[in-house]
């Protein structure tokens, strides 16, 4: 089920991601469509989407000589940011209440993926000596 934010209403039938009203169904928090989510299915695809993302970023880095650790940090701490700010917004959405709330366990399931990749392989890095 898609939610329209700006609404605070579901939306069943979406034309062009958009609410009868006219508002994108789109999140920039949550890097995507409004639709609901369970908190399992999110916190996998972002768990997934990370480790990708951290293994091409680090790799595109080693191959271009950069620092690697120095890069690897960054998008570490890219990823704690987004998944503190992920996790604000769907605590406000649970607040809200209403429809808007069924989007909560979503938010929540990417920042908590978000932190653990982020935290955890900061944790590994700074123990390895990878990351300065
Ligand atoms: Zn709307």
């Amino acid at each position: 089920m898609y939610i329209c934010t700006q609404c605070n209403q579901p939306v069943p039938d979406p034309v062009k991601n958009k609410c009868p009203r006219g508002h994108l169904l789109y999140d920039r928090h949550l890097l995507g469509h409004t639709q609901e989510r369970s908190f399992g299915a999110s916190f996998f695809n972002t768990l997934i989407l990370c480790i990708v993302l951290f293994l091409t970023t680090t790799a595109a880095a080693a191959l271009l000589k950069k620092s690697t650790g120095t890069w690897a940090g960054y998008i570490l701490v890219m990823f704690i940011v987004a998944g503190i700010i992920v996790l604000f917004r769907g605590l406000k959405w649970k607040r809200q209440g209403g429809a808007v709330a069924r989007l909560a366990p979503r938010a929540t399931g990417m920042a908590l993926a978000c932190l653990l990749t982020g935290g955890g392989l900061f944790a590994v890095g700074i123990t390895l000596g990878l990351i300065r």
